[in-house]
């Protein structure tokens, strides 16, 4: 069975195509349209930026894909229903219900943030019992993982900044441009990341174990910036992006070593665009081979967002008898994977 995945919750329009051979997912096809470049001009995302981006690439994308995977049209149809932009989520449901209705094959609405943990089955094979740690400029998320088509738990999410959305936020106060992620790591590899103490929000006994919080550490680094230009010191880039980065890398790993260890799993995996960065990589790596961890992390292509991911999440689903959507389906871009708050 080929089954096609299309993903628009935020400035990525994805398109994946996987064949299910009853077990596991392969991947066909792998095309993302990014509006990424349009969307560096304003600093983040703007959501209508996004939506009409979405709208000229939709079409394109999904004929590329078809054409990559030599297909003519897939068995079914799987599409991100949220959480997302809700006019970019818009774009791609659309997109979907027209072309299951025209393919007259069947519809499947899918979890953004599942699809983020699936992919990854994609290189490592099947997923047993795990604890998801997922950080983009969307989102930040522990996820206790029982089956890829079951329900998820969400042990954890943000209570303010996502873990990329600091790093962008922190590169545009240092004057560094955007996306910040890839400057910020960049910068870091010469500097020294125990130069500032910044503050490691949410670490407290009496906090909860597994949310998390950067505008603390966002601010702090503001403050710490100002302190040095007003005292007429030399602000050294490279010592406050190492240190920021220290800062966030190890209340991220901390917390998802801590879950691991509540929900007696051995695996760890990782899924979202802030993944790249290489030292939420090397300690997550670290800690893991010390605690007998096993830590599991798509390649960076598939950790930002894709159709990929929704394709694989979708032949999971399929695959474990799930009906199809109606086609009347709505998005929900504030959708949750919740079933139980840990
Ligand atoms: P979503 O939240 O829906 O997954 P997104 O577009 O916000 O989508 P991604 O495209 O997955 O997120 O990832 C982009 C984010 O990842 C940006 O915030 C960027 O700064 C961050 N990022 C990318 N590379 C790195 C890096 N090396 N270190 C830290 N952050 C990074
Ligand atoms: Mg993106
Ligand atoms: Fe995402």
């Amino acid at each position: 069975m080929i089954v096609m995945g299309i993903e628009s919750s935020c400035d990525e329009t994805g398109v994946g195509i996987v064949a299910w051979d009853g077990e596991r997912a392969i991947l066909l096809a792998d095309e993302v349209a990014s509006s990424q470049d349009e969307q560096a001009r304003y600093g983040g995302v703007v959501p209508e930026v996004a939506s009409r981006a979405h709208l000229e690439a939709i079409v394109p994308t999904m004929t590329r894909a078809r054409e990559a995977a030599g297909i003519d049209r897939p068995d079914a149809i799987a599409v991100t229903i949220g959480p997302g932009l809700a006019g970019a989520l818009l774009v791609g449901v659309a997109a979907a219900k027209a072309y299951a209705l025209a393919w007259d094959v069947p519809l499947y609405a899918v979890n953004h943030l599942g699809g983020h943990v699936a992919v990854d089955t994609l290189e490592h094979g099947p997923m047993p019992p795990a604890v998801a740690l997922l950080v983009s400029g969307g989102h930040t998320h522990l996820l206790g993982i029982d089956a890829l088509a079951a329900p998820i738990h969400e042990m954890g999410t943000t209570i303010d900044d996502a873990a990329g959305e600091a790093f962008d936020k922190v590169a545009r106060l240092l004057d560094l441009g955007y996306p910040g992620g890839p400057v910020l790591d960049a910068a870091a590899r010469d500097g020294d990341p125990e130069a500032i103490a910044f503050p490691r929000g949410l670490t407290g006994p009496r906090d909860a174990p597994y949310d998390f919080s950067f505008s603390g550490l966002k601010t702090a680094v503001a403050r710490y910036v100002e302190g040095q230009v007003r005292a007429g010191r030399e602000v050294s880039i490279p010592d406050v992006a190492a240190s920021f980065q220290e800062a966030v890398a190890d209340v991220l790993t901390a917390k998802a070593m801590r879950a691991v260890a509540e929900r007696r799993v051995d695996t760890l995996v990782l899924g979202g665009g802030a993944t790249a960065n290489s030292r939420i990589r090397s300690l997550a790596q670290e800690r893991a081979d010390a605690a007998g961890v096993q830590l599991r992390v798509p390649k960076p292509r598939l950790c930002t967002d894709n159709g990929v991911m929704v394709a694989t999440l979708g032949a999971h689903v399929i695959g474990g008898g799930a009906p199809p959507s109606p086609l009347t389906v709505a998005t929900d871009p504030g959708m949750s994977v919740q079933i139980s708050k840990l």
